[in-house]
């Protein structure tokens, strides 16, 4: 029934593509976590180097003095004790990477670490001055050694001075540098870790689908009462094994049919054919007048006729299965249709004792295909006959209103219980309990009646109370028919 090499097959692709997802999901994660960190680590850094610069500029402010030379010009001097060799140091660190230049952005001071990256511009010096604004910027040396260099005005004895100081980021980049390193080192290794957590993982999620597969194995035609237990998760896969044992059920139940079907074909065509086959052979040892002849083939012929209509009626229905049967539409008078069957019924009707009546509302002119109309009629009322009593009643209303026809027919019979209901237009389906008795037929007959409901686009409903009698109401829309395939339109469910 299955194919479990090819189910495997599918499940190790599943797997495989499950696992690459997984992998891609997972790089992707820490490729961009790496950047998340690296970026991160830069910033705490330059945070932490932007601190120092702060203490340093007010250690500039202290130390710093401006003043005039006796040619007028602008003098920047550092004071401070020299013979305090902590302080000496802290001077001599400012002075290392630093830059001074008058309002006029003359460079008064300039370290060669500085000059290494570049001097500013006298025209943005100006610019600073008279703005009295400070900055703090990342600037690259000739060398692509990286500075943080935070500048800002002085003013001294009202002389504003330029002053930049800066701190080399080279610390800083080598962290970085190392971490990329060992992240670029760990990242295969992650990754590969990744892959093998993910091969796992979707190996284990996807052993109830192996296993699944193993169990639909044991399933075939022969055997189709097995069920696949549901594992409890309440999960996709347990939705997965319910929607399957529902499908394998409907399997089982079809097979059963058609199997029950074939027995029923077999036994109402071979009890006719046997008795038919003894009346002829029993007529032929034993008749000798005209007359004994005559009946004995009377009865043959009223059995030939029954398997006739049997034979019919599978016919029909499997024309009208494969979509060969085409409407033959065209414009009649329903009443008079009507009439004409009911002529036929009531010699059954009196035959069976039943009462037989029939109401009309002239006229009732509709558009369809008259002779499967006909076969609707006659289907109802032969089984309201059927199922009607001695001393019963059955009877037919044909109506008409603007958009519709309806069909009543009614009877006072043996009725049909609740729970047969939904399924008596199913195809050979008969009430449960009166499959052996001598008055059903095969099940055809109120199928077929709603395949031809569907053809005409009408509408069936049926109302019934056990022991009391059954009501089928049918409907036709009176017009809109065109010469169609029926099995081209929408299947609706009209019961
Ligand atoms: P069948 O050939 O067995 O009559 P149908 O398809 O015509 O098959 O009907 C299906 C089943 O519905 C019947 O076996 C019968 O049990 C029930 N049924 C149909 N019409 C009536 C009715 N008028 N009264 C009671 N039962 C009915």
């Amino acid at each position: 029934m299955s194919n479990a090499p090819g189910i495997l097959r599918i499940t190790r692709w599943l797997r495989f593509r499950l696992t690459l997802s997984y992998v891609i999901f997972f790089t992707l994660l820490l490729v961009i976590v790496g950047f998340f960190f690296r970026g991160a680590l830069n910033s705490i850094q330059n945070e932490q180097v932007n601190e120092i610069l702060e203490e340093e500029w007010g250690a500039v402010r202290g130390y710093l003095k401006i003043q005039r030379d006796s040619l007028d010009r602008i003098q920047a001097v550092w004071a401070y004790d020299h013979d305090d060799p902590e302080t000496d140091l802290i001077v001599e660190r400012l002075r290392s990477i630093c830059l001074i230049a008058d309002s006029d952005g003359r460079v008064i001071e300039v370290s060669d670490t500085y000059r290494r990256i570049g001097i500013d511009s006298p025209v943005i010096i100006r610019q600073l001055i008279r703005a009295n604004r400070s900055t703090v910027g990342i600037r690259e040396a000739s060398d692509n050694e990286k500075f943080m260099v935070r500048s800002g005005i002085i003013i001294d004895e009202k002389h504003p001075v330029y002053v930049a100081i800066g701190r080399s980021l080279s610390a800083n980049n080598a962290v970085l540098n190392r971490f990329t390193t060992l992240y670029l080192t760990l990242l295969p290794i992650m990754i590969l870790g990744c892959s093998l957590l993910g091969w796992f993982v979707s190996k284990r999620a996807l052993t109830p689908v192996t296993e699944l597969a193993a169990r639909t194995e044991a399933i075939s035609g022969s055997n189709l009462s097995l069920r696949i237990p549901l594992r409890g998760a309440g999960d996709e896969l347990d939705h997965l094994i319910s929607t399957f044992n529902n499908m394998v059920e409907r399997l089982e139940k079809s097979f059963i049919q058609t199997r029950q079907f074939s027995t029923d074909v077999s036994h109402e065509l071979r009890t006719p054919l046997t008795v038919i086959r003894g009346q002829l052979e029993v007529a032929l040892l034993t008749a000798t007048k005209e007359d004994q002849y005559r009946e004995a083939m009377m009865t043959a012929l009223h059995d030939v006729e029954r398997l006739s209509n049997t034979v019919r009626a599978l016919l029909h229905l499997s024309q009208a299965e494969s979509g060969q049967l085409t409407l033959q539409v065209s414009e009649f008078n329903l009443c008079t249709l009507v009439e004409d069957i009911a002529e036929h019924f009531r010699i059954l009707a009196d035959a069976g004792g039943v009462q037989f009546s029939i109401h009309m509302q002239q006229p009732c002119i509709i558009s369809g295909d008259r002779i499967q109309i006909e076969r609707l009629v006659s289907n109802l009322l032969s089984n309201a006959i059927k199922y009607t009593p001695h001393d019963g009643k059955v009877g037919i209303h044909v109506s008409q209103n603007q958009s519709d026809a309806t069909i009543i027919v009614e009877d006072t019979g043996r009725g049909i219980p609740p729970e047969a209901m939904p399924h008596i237009f199913d195809r050979y389906y008969r009430v449960p309990g009166q499959q052996r008795d001598p008055e059903t037929g095969l099940g055809l007959g109120l199928n077929f009646v709603s395949w031809i409901v569907r053809a005409h686009k009408g509408s069936i409903d049926v109302d019934s109370t056990v022991g009391k009698g059954t009501r089928f109401v049918v409907k036709f829309p009176i017009t809109g028919m065109d010469n169609s395939t029926p099995s081209e339109q929408k299947e609706t469910q009209d019961v």
